[in-house]
């Protein structure tokens, strides 16, 4: 009989409801992947997309690209690692689960010192706050960001890297505990979302931003536009308040030759070796003391509906993880 095990499964697209604790049939690696038995898995804001249809994903559906664990067994062909090795992974396949696929040449050594769940709530957040400020835009030290929802995963990871490279840094946050992690992070000035175009231009002498950092959307994207300096930039990435709808190119002329750029991690992800960049860069910050992850909820595997709805309801800080 074929072995079993629990994952999350949805078996249409839905609220948080449908992601159902499920028997399924314990994966087997095929050539070039690794069958990892998962300590911890990161919650990440696409998959709430994904899981309502937002982003069209095949059903029945098990979310998670995000996790980190123990290798149990190697596919054919895979020479990298070895049984017992521990690894995490920001592009796995179904992670919501006791035990998922990486492929090997996606799966990141954990180096020692970096604890399973820390190691979980890192990659994808963190390459993807790398890469923002490395690749879409590159920050110059000196240079004024305003970086938003400052008290999130992404923004707690960004914010603080940011400051490394000694950028001054402006977040936004909705509540005063929020604000609070927000500046323990090094944010130098904290915002709330009401008239934070003005707020800025105050803060920079009326010039603007040079960069805005944008995952809420929807609410936000407008201000966010109102608060660059003439030839600043506006890095969508994502929609946390909703999807922001189609508009007028001829609105960045108006705002001073404006750029707006609408990246996803993938695509700063295109090879091994830029992947060992990201992921070397953010894991020894992190084994340094340099970048310190906030886990700010776990949850047991079977309430992976109720880490959607906390994420989705703006309750959580950090990082939000799940354990099997
Ligand atoms: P967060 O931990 O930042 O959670 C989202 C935060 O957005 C909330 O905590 C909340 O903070 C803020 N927010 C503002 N308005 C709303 C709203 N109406 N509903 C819910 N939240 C709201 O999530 P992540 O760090 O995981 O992701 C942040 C964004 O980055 C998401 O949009 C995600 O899709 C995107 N992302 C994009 C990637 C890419 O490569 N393009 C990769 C990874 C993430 P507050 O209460 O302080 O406002």
């Amino acid at each position: 009989m074929t072995e079993q095990c629990n994952a999350i499964v949805a078996t249409a697209p839905g609220g948080p409801e449908v992601l159902q604790l499920t028997r399924v049939p314990i994966p087997v690696p095929g050539p070039g992947e690794v069958l990892v038995k998962i300590a911890a898995v990161g919650v990440n804001f696409i998959e709430s997309y994904q899981r309502s249809g937002i982003y069209p994903v095949p059903f029945p559906f098990t979310p998670g690209a995000e996790a980190a664990g123990t290798i149990l067994s190697l596919g054919p062909g895979v020479k990298s690692f070895d049984v017992g090795d521990r690894v995490a992974t920001a592009e796995g396949i179904g992670c919501y689960a006791e035990y998922a696929i990486f492929p090997a040449d996606k799966a990141l050594p954990v180096p020692a010192g970096v604890p399973l769940d820390v190691a979980a709530a890192l990659p994808l957040q963190g390459m993807t706050a790398h890469y923002l400020m490395n690749s879409t835009y590159h920050v110059e030290p000196g240079q004024n960001v305003l970086v938003h929802a400052g008290a999130g995963g992404v923004g707690l990871l960004l914010t603080q890297m940011l400051k490394e490279r000694e950028a001054r840094v402006i977040t936004t946050v909705s509540t005063d505990e929020k604000e609070e992690l927000s500046r323990a992070a090094g944010a130098d000035d904290v915002l709330r979302y009401a008239d934070f175009a003005a707020t800025v231009r105050e803060l920079t002498d009326g010039d603007g931003v040079d960069v805005v950092y944008d995952g809420v959307g929807k609410d936000t994207f407008d201000g966010s536009l109102a608060s660059l300096r003439t030839r600043g930039t506006l890095v969508l990435f994502g929609g946390a308040s909703g999807q922001v709808p189609p508009f007028d190119l001829q609105r960045l002329n108006a705002g001073g030759s404006l750029t707006v750029v609408r990246p996803k991690l993938g695509d700063y992800l295109l090879n091994a070796k830029e992947r060992l960049w990201r992921s070397t860069s953010v894991f020894d910050a992190a084994a340094s003391g340099h970048l310190a992850a906030r886990i700010g909820a776990r949850f047991p595997l079977a309430e992976a509906g109720s880490a959607h709805t906390a994420l989705q309801g703006r309750v959580t800080t950090g990082k939000v993880i799940l354990e099997p």
